[in-house]
């Protein structure tokens, strides 16, 4: 048996061959006490999350959750998934830089790393591979558990045409820097019950909703296509996560930015680029069909 394994991400230039040991895998943990230490920030996130029980939820607090959710949302679908992982759609590179704060101070993790995992769920769909299965490792490690496995931490060479470029190099090493300062603005402007709100609790929300995506879209949901895994069209999550709930449409094409294919299948988030597009800040949109590749027929609306 070969002790390599091809690897491709959505764009074929990006192949590249990795030893067998490099594969991602199902849940393999770390051992005591790397596990208990891995993850801390994440945890005392949602320690700070009951902050509110003491310094109380006031409209404003609430109001900036819902603002901060929006926005950060959309740096995680727009830039980290369309953009970064899939490269759907282009822009220039002043404006990618902009995109990629906005994207930061979602604090999940650079885009190198983001990318890298996410083109290896599409690459091992519901595979041993798949650390994001939840039918190959139930709902926990689908959703979260796979943050506390060493191989997450494996940024491999399906993210080289992102490590060419310096700033996400950088952005990589120092990605918490634009979600603290954030936060640290939020308290500083606003206040203790402000920054557990609008801070805290949108950060959480806007972390586990994407997640979700991975332990709950492909087990709940209806399915238009038949792929090669069990992702699902969950309208619901389509809403939340501003279009990403429309996944298995998003796993028939990966290589297109609209994922809400009918006029009834809200997605927000490729509205707003299509008015980035229309003001000329991004272009070149993948549409279904795409320069004649493979097509993502538009049901009857
Ligand atoms: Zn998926
Ligand atoms: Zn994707």
């Amino acid at each position: 048996m070969s002790d390599s394994v091809a690897i491709s991400v959505p764009a074929e230039e990006h192949a590249v061959t990795l030893p067998q040991a490099q594969r991602h895998a199902g849940p393999e943990q770390v051992a005591f006490p790397i596990r208990t230490f891995r993850q801390f920030g994440l945890v005392v996130f949602h320690v700070l999350a009951l902050g509110p029980i003491y310094f109380g939820i006031t409209w404003e607090g609430v109001a900036i959750a819902f603002g901060l959710y929006f926005l950060r949302m959309f740096g995680t679908t727009a830039v980290y998934h369309r953009y970064f992982a899939h490269r759907t759609y282009k822009t220039s590179r002043w404006f990618q830089f902009i995109l990629l704060m906005i994207a930061s101070t979602s604090l999940q993790r650079g885009a190198i790393w983001w990318a890298t995992h996410h083109r290896d769920h599409h690459r091992f769909s519901d595979q041993d591979e798949d650390a994001h299965s939840p039918l190959k490792y139930g709902f926990f490690h689908s959703h979260m558990g796979w943050l506390w496995s060493l191989k997450a931490d494996n940024p491999r060479n399906v993210a080289r045409d992102l490590l060419k470029q310096p700033e996400l190099v950088l952005q990589e090493k120092f990605w918490m820097v634009p979600g603290y300062t954030l936060g640290f603005a939020i308290w500083y402007f606003f206040g203790w019950s402000v920054f557990f709100v609008g801070f805290i609790w949108s950060t959480l929300v806007g972390l586990h909703l994407p997640m979700a995506v991975n332990s709950v879209v492909h087990v709940w949901g209806t399915r238009r296509f038949e792929t090669k895994d069990e992702s699902r069209n969950n309208w619901l999550m389509g809403i939340l996560v501003l279009g990403e709930g429309w996944h298995n449409n998003h796993h028939h094409d990966q290589s297109v930015c609209r994922q809400g294919l009918a006029w009834y299948e809200i997605d927000i988030t490729y509205y707003i680029l299509r008015v980035l597009q229309a003001v000329g800040l991004v272009w070149d949109i993948r549409e279904p069909g795409w320069q004649g590749k493979k097509s993502s027929p538009s049901p009857q609306a």
